[in-house]
């Protein structure tokens, strides 16, 4: 019986870093913490979760868990969920997250807390999770009734990922599964080369706001992004106006990030924008407006027309890269 279990995500051979994410949030939980991983081949995948904070790591292997079949993996991590008894079941809010997660809480008659981004201990084994409401303008917390696993779904990128010492125990779970499961036919998954650097685990992230007036601004932007190491982001007021795609969107209904370096060009820091960035380690604003909200999250800033500002910082960086 494990405390916490965490639904383990992978891909091409790689348990993908929303894996790290539970972990660290299950840690915070106290008790033992359990990933399971499911899929059609998982070697080398146990120590990869291990490496991720896991104490133990459940390995559920069958042919039709191969690729991202929701109906057959919805119903191996329940039959793993009625044979570990979790009181807590962590789900990533991921694409293939959000189709599980509530559908393993229904099949199990138990709650589910979507959108989360930070889960703590409370009374009597109670967690409560924290979720955004009313568009990000205000925090809900919320808590469970009787009946356990506890199922939350926590944002990708909303915790610190966690390390571990690559000491878990692994346990290989027999599940039943046949064809009759599969109720929809996962066909091809069809990558988009973007050619840029991910948002998600970027150590350095620079985007551009609305103030910046136009999509072409939007080449300086990539440029200094490329002199600090960096991906490229965006508001959603630069997204919706087409300067660039919503992939690039950081906020509520954006990505989640928390790079060590934030530079924000033309953002006032509306509270739906800081929902996705607020966990940066330093924020450095540029903005016309001294009172615009960004500055308050900030630890630097400059006021000012970026058209000015921004030449002569990346002149300054370009100077620091070359010495
Ligand atoms: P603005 O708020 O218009 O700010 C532009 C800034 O540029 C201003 O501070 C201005 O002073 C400055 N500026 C103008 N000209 C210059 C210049 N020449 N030099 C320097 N500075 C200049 N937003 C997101 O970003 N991400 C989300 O995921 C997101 N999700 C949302 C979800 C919901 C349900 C809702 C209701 C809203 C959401 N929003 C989101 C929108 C959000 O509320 C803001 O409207 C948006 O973030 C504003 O983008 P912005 O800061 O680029 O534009």
């Amino acid at each position: 019986m494990a405390d916490v279990l965490a639904f383990g995500e992978h891909s091409g051979g790689e348990v993908a870093s929303i894996t790290a994410d539970l972990a660290a949030a299950g840690r915070g939980l106290g008790g033992e913490v359990a990933v399971a991983l499911l899929g059609d081949e998982l070697s080398g995948l146990a120590e990869q979760a291990a490496a991720m904070g896991a104490d133990r790591v459940y390995t559920v292997e069958h042919p039709l868990l191969a690729g991202e079949s929701a109906d057959a993996i919805t119903s191996a991590l329940e039959q793993v969920c009625r044979r570990v008894r979790p009181r807590v079941l962590l789900v990533g809010k991921t694409a293939i997250g959000r189709d599980v997660g509530p559908r393993v809480a229904f099949r199990l008659g138990v709650g589910a807390a979507q959108d989360s981004v930070a889960v703590e201990g409370g009374e009597s084994g109670r967690v409560v999770a924290t979720r955004p409401v009313y568009g990000g303008s205000a925090m809900a917390r919320v808590t469970f009734g009787a009946g356990d696993p506890q199922v939350v779904m926590m944002r990708p990128g909303a915790v610190e990922p966690a390390a571990g010492g690559g000491g878990s125990e692994v346990e290989a779970i027999e599940v039943e599964l046949d064809e009759s499961v599969r109720r929809v036919r996962h066909v091809e998954t069809v990558r988009q080369e973007t050619g840029r650097m991910p948002l998600d685990g970027a150590p350095v992230v620079v985007a551009g706001g609305r103030g910046l007036g136009g999509p072409e601004p939007f080449a300086m932007v990539e440029e200094l992004a490329g002199l600090l190491g960096g991906a490229v982001g965006a508001s959603r007021a630069a997204c919706d106006a087409g300067w660039v795609d919503h992939s690039y969107q950081v906020g509520l209904t954006g990505a989640t990030i928390r790079p060590d370096l934030y530079v924000t060009v033309g953002i006032s820091g509306a509270s739906q924008h800081m929902a996705g960035c607020s966990g940066s380690k330093h924020i450095v604003a540029i903005d016309k407006d001294a009172d615009a909200n960004i500055f308050k999250e900030a630890s630097f800033g400059v006021v000012g027309d970026w058209s000015k500002v921004l030449p002569s910082f990346m002149e300054a960086v370009r100077d620091l890269v070359r010495s």
